[in-house]
């Protein structure tokens, strides 16, 4: 497994394999690695002749006040992962490098950046779009993998790739969860024992949605009261958003179907977690 960490070196070793007819695989990451990034990084196995995976803490994807700073971090470990999955290459670039003085420019996807996660962390897929694009450009990916696990950013990367004529295929994979339901994220490693109970309050809302729609229910106010009674429960969590939303569009749905996503935020002390579903999915 090589490392590279400088965006020109990667970029002609991308362009080289190419010209030798080698089909690349592309996991994009922040780093800190469990298993929701290695069943990508498997699944890209599978996919590309070589398997590329970056880690980057894209600080242009940060509001001012989020933890930029205390992102958790762990390049030993991310490199054993990495290996045991079979990873070629992994490119680490600095952000001095991604980001040099006169940087001035920024992708957006207008509409589907506005809700959910839009709303709450404004340019935060602004951040997401631009940090993408320069990677696929850098990196010459045929295929790039990304998780359901952030929906949206699945959503706005899906529609910049089709609006940009990029030529790399998109593949979205299942959210991978803990035993007890919690979504993994390298943001639970800030959650106490406790705070860990309490977090299962989201996977539990996305059960009580599903299971009320399974019998029945289908307006999106009572599936909403209901997991907000659920989540208000639960003394350490604080609600960002809690919506139902078509599953292709983002816009709000009065009644839900099979093709209505459940998106949720909540806040468990200073850390903020999301989870979602789409109602007709297995979960
Ligand atoms: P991150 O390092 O958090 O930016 O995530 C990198 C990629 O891994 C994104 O495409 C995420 O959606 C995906 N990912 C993160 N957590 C999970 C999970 N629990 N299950 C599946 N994919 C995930």
């Amino acid at each position: 497994m090589k490392i590279i960490t400088t965006i020109e070196e990667m970029q002609q070793t991308a362009i080289t394999l190419k010209r030798l007819g080698k089909r690349i695989a592309f996991v994009p990451t922040m780093g800190f690695l469990h298993e929701g990034h290695a069943s990508l990084l498997r699944a890209g196995r599978r996919l590309g002749d070589i398997l590329v995976l970056s880690i980057f803490v894209n600080p242009i994807q940060f509001g001012q006040n989020e933890d930029l700073g205390r992102y958790p971090r762990d390049m030993e470990a991310d490199c054993r992962i990495a290996a045991e999955s079979g990873v070629d290459i992994v490119f680490t670039p600095a952000a001095a490098g991604m980001y040099p003085p006169g940087f001035q420019t920024s992708i957006t996807v207008r509409d589907l950046s506005l809700p959910l996660c839009g709303a709450s962390r404004p340019g935060h897929f602004d951040g997401v779009a631009t940090v993408v694009t320069k990677l696929f450009n850098i990196c010459q990916p045929d295929t790039a993998l990304f998780g359901n696990k952030d929906y949206q950013q699945l959503a706005v990367i899906r529609r910049m790739t089709a609006d940009l004529s990029l030529r790399v295929a998109i593949v979205g994979m299942p959210i991978v969860r803990e035993e007890d339901g919690l979504a993994m994220s390298s943001r639970n490693s800030y959650l106490s024992p406790e705070q860990l109970q309490s977090a299962l309050c989201l996977s539990r809302a996305i059960r009580l949605v599903r299971q009320r729609y399974a019998g029945g229910e289908h307006s999106a106010s009572i599936l909403l009261a209901a997991a907000r009674e659920l989540i208000l429960a639960e003394p350490a969590a604080v609600i960002d958003y809690l919506e139902l939303r078509d599953s292709a569009s983002l816009a709000t749905v009065d009644l839900v179907s099979d093709s209505t996503l459940f998106a949720l935020a909540v806040k468990i002390g200073t850390t903020r977690l999301i989870d979602n579903t789409v109602l007709g999915d297995t979960p």
